[in-house]
């Protein structure tokens, strides 16, 4: 394949990783950073395109190569943006508005006009920095076990610094500093294979990344609970089997904190079924602040919730099912309409060597609660194999 076939084909290749990046937004319009990436993909274009009329058509020299340069440096930014904005960082597009007229502006200098050895010399610590953006980017933010997902987007990276490098080298180590793409065919060639190859496997990465994310968000909405946030009775057990698996190798304590909303239905009934819904998030949001720091916390019916706790003992998990009756009770829910004040029944369990499994450690915080229900309600409630006991209010 001679130069000229070679970018035209990297032409087609980023015209096609911005569509099918543009295709893929349209279809997640969620997943933002395909966005970027999608002009990413045009700029990367363009830039192809003017390389491609370049070897037809003598073009200004601030054309090619220097808007192609601007037009590449924004491009490898591109990738990056996507990245970060898809990591919840700010993409940073506004580095551009300064870097990319700066590459071009550097083209005005007559050293570099001259050698294509000095324009790389100069360029080549951007790419870098870029590089090294994405590196930086994700440390600390992915954790090991997704790595697969990201580890084709950095090895792209690494071989395009590797490749960026070493063509810096060789026309700068070469005795001949006038040398130009358009005169040495290894540099075309080699040149415009990486890029190619840059254009086919990023935006497989890129894809790749966003499927990843797209999986996970899944998997949380299956495991969530859409009215409160609170975890569902699906995620109870994936949990629960670990948490009671740990707490009997290592003979830690595990309870079961359990509570339901007092005479619920008569808040349905007398201020309707939108006010219930308001009243059960109000329920788990102070629920929530009284838990501050333990995540299990399920929703496992409509009304009636359990918490997992884990290393603690009996003493202070009763300590924190009191505070969380309490803090229902003193704060009522308050509408446009009404004060309509709240409270909650709970039931305490830990587990005991006897326990065959969680769900026995379960069903006794269920048996204490309804012994709360049954003596009055707005109280807490403790069972354990050993001993049971009332916490009154
Ligand atoms: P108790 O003090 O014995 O717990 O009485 P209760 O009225 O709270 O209990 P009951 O089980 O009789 O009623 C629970 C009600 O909760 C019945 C059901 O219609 C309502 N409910 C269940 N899920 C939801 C929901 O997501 N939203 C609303 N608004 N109501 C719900
Ligand atoms: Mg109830
Ligand atoms: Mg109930």
């Amino acid at each position: 394949m001679d130069a000229f076939t070679l970018v035209v084909v990297s032409a087609l290749a980023s015209v096609v990783m911005a569509a099918s990046m543009a295709l893929l937004y349209r279809a997640a319009p969620r997943q933002a950073s395909l966005r970027d990436w999608a002009f990413a993909g045009l700029l990367f274009s363009c830039n192809n395109v003017l390389a491609a009329v370049a070897f037809k058509v003598q073009l200004p020299y601030l054309v090619v190569p220097g808007i192609g340069n601007a037009l590449y440096v924004a491009a490898h930014f591109g990738v990056l943006a996507g990245l970060r904005r898809h990591l919840g960082l700010a993409p940073g597009w506004r580095v551009m508005v300064v870097v990319a007229p700066l590459v071009l502006g550097l083209h005005a200098v007559p050293a570099l006009q001259a050698s294509v050895a000095h324009r790389l010399f100069v360029f080549t610590p951007l790419i870098a920095a870029i590089n090294l953006g994405v590196g930086l980017s994700l440390r600390g933010r992915v954790r090991r076990d997704e790595w697969p997902a990201y580890a084709p987007l950095v090895v792209m990276e690494c071989v395009f610094m590797l490749q960026q490098s070493m063509r810096t080298i060789y026309l700068f180590a070469s005795e001949d500093r006038t040398l130009t793409f358009m005169g040495s065919q290894f540099l075309q060639t080699s040149g415009s294979l990486f890029l190619l190859l840059f254009m086919v496997v990023t935006p497989m990465s890129c894809a790749l990344i966003v499927a990843h994310r797209q999986g996970l968000d899944l998997r949380r909405a299956s495991l969530t609970d859409a009215l409160t946030g609170w975890l569902n009775r699906r995620a109870l057990q994936s949990t629960a089997d670990t948490v009671f698996g740990r707490c009997r190798r290592d003979g830690s304590g595990m309870f079961f904190i359990m509570f339901d909303i007092d005479h619920f239905k008569s808040i349905n009934d007398r201020y309707g079924h939108a006010v219930g819904d308001t009243a059960i998030r109000h329920v788990t949001a102070r629920a929530g602040e009284v838990l501050h720091g333990h995540e299990a916390l399920f929703r496992i019916g409509g009304e009636e919730f359990a918490v997992l706790l884990a290393g603690r003992r009996m003493h202070d998990v009763c300590a924190i099912a009191e505070r969380l009756r309490e803090r229902i009770a003193t704060m009522p829910l308050r509408t446009e309409e009404a004060v309509v004040p709240m409270t909650v029944s709970v039931g305490v369990a830990a587990y005991g060597h006897q326990d065959p499994d969680w769900e026995a450690v379960l069903r006794r915080a269920d048996e204490a609660l309804y012994r709360a229900k049954a003596h009055g309600r707005n109280r807490v409630d403790v069972c354990n194999r050993a001993s049971a006991a009332s916490v009154g209010t």
